[in-house]
């Protein structure tokens, strides 16, 4: 399976992209022939989503779910943390699939849900809300294309029950998106922005002791509501984060700091930062010459995009 969000460089996507209303042949019930044949070429990443959903079925915390199913990857050239779901031993077989089949369906993650259909969102120049795109995807295991059914795209994701996970998984498609189209523009993220977005995206309980650490307290006034809200909900706090998250990465003024808070402490931990900089530049240099010379000779037969921009331009 693919990641909903991104056409992968070599692969068997119909590249045409499809709206809500295209339709498609495909059906998928026990009875197919290659039942569980793709959750045993599973490569699925997780949205902040599907951890609150899964970590809430199996009653973990989100650092023991982050830890017990998933391994980390990164989504981009500057190191963005992302999360995959785990692989039974050495095999590509997914680490929740049983003889009978998804042992977690009700809650399985948005890819599952999507799957033959992938999801493209697209942001254009000037505009600011995201274009949504979907293409198909027909590996040659998958039988479930030559089933008598034909439905729209839409019908399709209503059936999965996908709009739930689309709408609550848009802030994290927004600042990926926005991220990635900044591109150079928005500067090298040093490894404790980093970690800020994993904490903030995906490990949410650990999110929320450090909302309610002095630290925070000391940095940030929320309202005293909100910050209940965010507390007591995870949505709420993952709103929070996003917030966080488009301040420190973009410079938007969405969370109020309490006044010399920022001096104070850019002052305690100038010559740390310093040295960061210096040190993330000089590694962000070399990653990107060797990236470029390796792109430069697939781009000629692939079309692939070396800078990762392409489709994605932010005003
Ligand atoms: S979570 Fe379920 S549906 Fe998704 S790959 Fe794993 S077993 Fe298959
Ligand atoms: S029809 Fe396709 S999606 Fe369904 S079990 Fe077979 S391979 Fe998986």
């Amino acid at each position: 399976m693919q990641t909903p969000f991104e056409l992968p460089v070599s692969s068997p996507a119909i590249p045409t992209q499809l709206n809500g209303s295209a339709k498609i042949q495909f059906s998928c019930h026990k009875g197919v022939s290659c039942f569980n044949e793709c959750c045993k070429q599973a490569d699925i990443p997780l949205t902040s989503y599907d951890v609150i959903r899964l970590k809430g079925y199996l009653g973990l915390s989100s650092t023991e779910f982050l830890k017990e199913h998933t391994y980390p990857f990164e989504m981009d050239n500057d190191r963005l943390p992302g999360v995959k779901l785990r692989h039974k031993d050495e095999s590509t077989t997914c680490h929740f699939m049983t003889e009978e089949g998804c042992s977690v369906y009700e809650h399985r993650p948005m890819a599952c849900r999507y799957y033959p259909v992938g999801h493209l969102s697209l942001r254009k120049q000037n505009v600011n809300e995201e274009e949504e795109h979907y293409f198909l995807v027909k590996e040659s295991y998958c039988k479930g294309h030559e089933e008598d059914r034909e439905l729209t795209i839409d019908e399709y994701r209503k059936e999965q029950q996908v709009e739930e996970y689309d709408k609550n998984s848009h802030m994290y498609r927004r600042l990926i998106l926005k991220k990635k189209s900044g591109g150079p523009a928005i500067g090298t993220l040093s490894k404790n922005s980093l970690s800020f977005y994993f904490m903030a995206t995906y490990d949410i309980d650990r999110f929320r002791d450090f909302v309610l650490s002095e630290g925070f307290e000391k940095a940030y006034e929320i309202p005293e509501d909100e910050l209940v809200e965010a507390i007591k909900d995870d949505m709420r706090l993952l709103e929070l984060g996003d917030r966080l998250m488009r301040q420190i990465f973009f410079g938007e003024k969405l969370v109020k700091q309490r006044e010399g808070a920022w001096e104070e402490r850019s002052e305690k931990r100038k010559h740390l930062w310093d040295a960061r900089t210096k040190d993330a530049l000089a590694e962000r240099h070399k990653r990107e010459q060797d990236m470029y010379t390796v792109d430069k000779e697939d781009s000629a037969v692939t079309g692939f995009c070396p800078d990762g921009t392409c489709g994605t331009n932010d005003p």
